[in-house]
């Protein structure tokens, strides 16, 4: 079988060589002659595994001191009521940002959660209409008198391929849905109160969110909600208030320690930003293909375009599926094509990429509509 690089937005590819060592320890992991999905958690090889991702998450990030991390239930969307639920108690209100899809989500949960009432939404997104190019534009936040217990954003739109990559100031604690992004290059973790994570783009299996908290946000009057979403309970437990994914929280710990051994996030930001400047150079240069972005907030993860041509894009998808190019196919509310190419995929990937999709551009130059 020929090489699969698959571009799927999420459960997303994970590194080769994480997966190899797996599969060789499935069966007997850490000379306990069991899977590490059969140990107890609180057993003390479980606690060690545990105590090393933290560790290791830590150095990876530089994540200071005065802050917490937890590994919890429900992937990202859990983390939307979590926020609510822990931040917004005694009619406290939060302002969210929407930029795209999942800020959309997110700030959608909390109506839901704590009505119109306690959210307000500031659309940053900018359309110019013609050509249409889509851009953020974040405003000035310091003339503004409101009282909100947290400005909650997402600097990476997974489904539509826009990144924040600018800090945001705020008068306000900054939550962050870091899910498709986090790890991808270097940030200031000490510019947010909360930074959180599904699990499935760029650090392990579905299922799991990793969310990293400073200290004092813990102080701020809660919603009742189940306890397993509590982020003081959770701290206090180390994570295992119940039984936590610990298969996901195994590979999460390799991927921590593959970043490790490969140069830490410095060197996952400079092949992020090649893999991202080759296939935006490689549509940017063609007259059929199209990705609508501004330059300064194209994703680095998730590479949105669509075919001037568009009766090609099944033909596009099935040929480039043929070469082993998987899950080109653009997220069903937006249409086109989507090349999500998170931390796990390598140079080569994006390289047989942009091959493929020249060759197929020649092979069409003829075409009309
Ligand atoms: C994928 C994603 C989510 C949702 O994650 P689930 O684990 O499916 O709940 C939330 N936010 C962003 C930015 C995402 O990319």
């Amino acid at each position: 079988m020929t090489d699969v690089y698959n571009f799927c937005a999420g459960p997303a590819m994970l590194p080769a060589q994480v997966m190899k060592k797996a599969q060789k320890e499935l069966l007997n992991w850490d000379g306990l002659g069991t899977s590490v999905m059969e140990v107890s958690h609180r057993s003390s090889e479980f606690k060690k595994l545990a105590k090393q991702a933290d560790q290791d998450l830590r150095e990876l990030m530089s994540i200071p001191d005065n802050y917490h991390v937890l590994f919890m239930h429900g992937g990202g969307r859990a983390q939307f009521a979590a926020v609510v639920n822990n931040f917004l108690g005694s009619n406290g209100k939060a302002l969210y940002l929407t930029s795209g899809q999942w800020s959309q989500a997110a700030a959608e949960e909390a109506i839901r959660l704590v009505g119109p009432k306690g959210v307000d939404t500031i659309d940053v997104t900018k359309n110019e209409v013609e050509p249409v190019v889509k851009s953020i534009s974040i405003p000035d936040f310091n003339n503004m008198n409101d009282e909100y217990r947290y400005l909650h954003f997402c600097p990476n739109e997974t489904v539509d391929g826009i990144e924040i990559f600018d800090d945001i100031s705020s008068p306000w604690p900054i939550v962050a849905d870091m899910s498709s992004n986090i790890l991808s290059r270097q940030i200031d973790v000490s510019r947010y109160a909360v930074i959180y994570a599904g699990a499935q783009k760029n650090i392990g299996p579905s299922g799991l969110s990793i969310v990293i908290i400073r200290n004092d946000m813990l102080k701020l009057p809660k919603l009742p909600q189940a306890s397993i979403f509590n982020y003081q309970m959770q701290v206090e437990s180390g994570s295992m208030y119940n039984t936590p994914p610990t298969f996901a929280w195994y590979l999460a710990a390799e991927v921590f320690k593959w970043l490790k051994q490969n140069g830490g996030v410095a060197q996952i930001e400079e092949n992020n930003y090649k893999k991202a400047e080759l296939l935006y150079d490689c549509i940017d240069n063609s007259n059929l293909y199209v990705n609508d972005v501004a330059i300064e907030n194209r994703s680095w993860m998730n590479v949105t375009f669509k075919l001037t041509k568009g009766t090609l894009e099944t033909e596009f998808i099935e040929q480039a599926k043929n070469k082993g190019l998987v899950a080109l196919k653009g997220h069903r509310l937006v249409g086109g094509m989507r090349a999500s190419i998170y931390n796990a995929m390598p140079v080569k990937g994006v390289q047989a990429l942009t091959k493929f999709m020249v060759e197929f551009e020649e092979s069409n130059t003829n075409y009309s509509n």
